[in-house]
């Protein structure tokens, strides 16, 4: 007997959009078979035939922010947010949390917080700054999914930048342990040499962060990758320039892989206002060719994952009183909006919800080694949304769930309405968080 049967006309299965009902037992997927197959459950749900039943979507790119800084955001409301936007898994940065996720006592730490709060499943990053080689072992074995690093100031000081010859040891280290490095690829010496951002006009910010950073940032991390046969991935690409260098790579052999996100897919320079930070983030949303490109990247497999991103502040912190991009915190709060966001984008260019379900769900966790994430398939974990492809909606920042109402988003309107969500079998819904803490390795 089952607990729970989905009956779909339309379902985004490992095979593509098929008729299908999926069987739910003690929170893993049991059975996918045909549309009418006789069979039966304590719970059965009748998808609506204008409705898609997805497997719910992996980000592996969320700043939580607790403890340390909740004003900023919180696992309570950034989990919330997650379930609404049809995620039902995160896997929260090291860094913006304070302490920062450098060694097992902040991991720990942040998971007793976290215990009890998260409506989704959540997993934790570690991170490597200078000094912290000894602390890597450690927290692999604690179960981390990979370490992030920058190589230029990352807006905190609690989370300083590698240098060279610091991050070719990491690298090496985390290739012994067999543990993915994941990379802010901006180049510090490009960008203090680049014109500082000035004021209100998001032309001097974009000119302060440019291509050149990013490129040649990717060029180096890929060029140690290759020396010391390590794997890598690249976080939140911008610059389309570096996409024929991870190509070449890639060819060579180099295990790179590459994540971009909803807003480099969705803005672009040339329409954000001058003083309108909550378009800050870094690396900058590029002009409209570049997004082009990007989108190319992800038609072309050279772009594997699409992720949010998600990095809240208050609202004072962004300064809408001056609009200076030089004064407010770089980041975009994305996380509950970025299916609709990505899905907007990607029907228009012809792309269908396997696409976007494969860049969203399926490659990130596998990225992260989730073996039971991201498909609608048997033996997976019955984690699943509900999407109203064709029906639309205007983003309300105040609507959101996520802790302070700032969104790039607002007043955009946008194609994709997630109407359910469920969590191993469970329905979230926002009573009795039912999120587990996930470890590298879990079955
Ligand atoms: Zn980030």
């Amino acid at each position: 007997m089952l607990d729970l049967l989905f009956r779909a006309r339309r379902v985004i299965t490992p095979e593509g959009e098929l008729p299908r009902c999926v069987g739910v037992r003690d929170g893993r997927i049991i059975a996918v078979e045909p549309f009418d197959a006789p069979l039966d459950a304590a719970d059965v749900i009748d998808v609506d035939p204008a409705m898609v039943l997805l497997p719910g979507l992996v980000d592996t790119h969320v700043h939580v922010n607790d403890p340390g800084r909740t004003e900023w955001e919180g696992f309570e409301s950034a989990t919330r947010a997650a379930a609404a936007g049809g995620i039902t898994t995160i896997i929260d940065m090291p860094l913006n949390s304070l302490p920062p996720t450098t060694d097992v006592p902040a991991l720990e730490l942040k998971r007793k917080i976290a215990q009890g709060k998260a409506h989704v499943d959540v997993g934790f990053w570690g991170g490597a700054v200078p000094g912290s080689a000894a602390e890597l072992d450690g927290l692999h074995e604690a179960g981390v999914f990979g370490f992030k690093c920058f190589l230029l100031p990352s807006g905190v000081d609690e989370f300083p930048p590698l240098r060279p010859h610091e991050l070719a040891g990491v690298l090496r280290r985390l290739h012994g342990l067999g543990a993915l490095l994941i990379v802010h690829a901006e180049d510090a010496g490009s960008i203090e040499h680049a014109p500082a951002p000035q004021g209100e006009r998001y032309a001097g910010f974009l000119a302060s962060r440019p291509r050149g950073a990013e490129n040649l940032a990717i060029a180096q991390v890929i060029e140690l990758a290759r020396r010391i046969g390590a794997r890598l991935h690249i976080l939140h690409l911008s610059s389309s320039d570096a996409l024929p260098m991870i190509a070449s790579a890639r060819r060579d052999g180099v295990a790179v892989t590459v994540e971009t996100c909803p807003h480099y897919l969705t803005f672009t320079a040339e329409e954000i206002p001058d003083g309108a930070t909550q378009f800050k983030c870094c690396p900058p949303i590029r002009e409209a060719d570049n997004r082009e490109l990007l989108w190319r990247g992800l038609a072309d497999g050279l772009i594997d994952c699409v992720v949010s991103d998600h990095s809240p502040c208050t609202a004072d912190l962004k300064r809408f009183d001056t609009g200076d991009f030089a004064a407010a915190w770089g980041g975009i709060a994305g996380l509950q909006v970025g299916l609709p966001a990505v899905w907007t984008q990607a029907r228009r260019r012809g792309f269908g919800l396997t696409d976007v379900v494969r860049w969203m769900a399926s490659r990130p966790a596998e990225l992260v080694g989730l073996r039971h994430k991201g498909r609608i398939a048997s033996g997976y974990d019955a984690d699943l949304c509900v999407l109203a492809p064709d029906e639309e909606f205007t983003v309300d920042a105040h609507k959101l769930r996520h802790r302070n109402p700032v969104s790039a988003y607002d007043g955009r309107t946008l194609a994709g309405v997630v109407h359910r969500t469920w969590l191993r079998g469970r329905e979230v819904t926002g009573t009795g968080p039912h999120g587990m803490l996930l470890r590298r390795g879990d079955s």
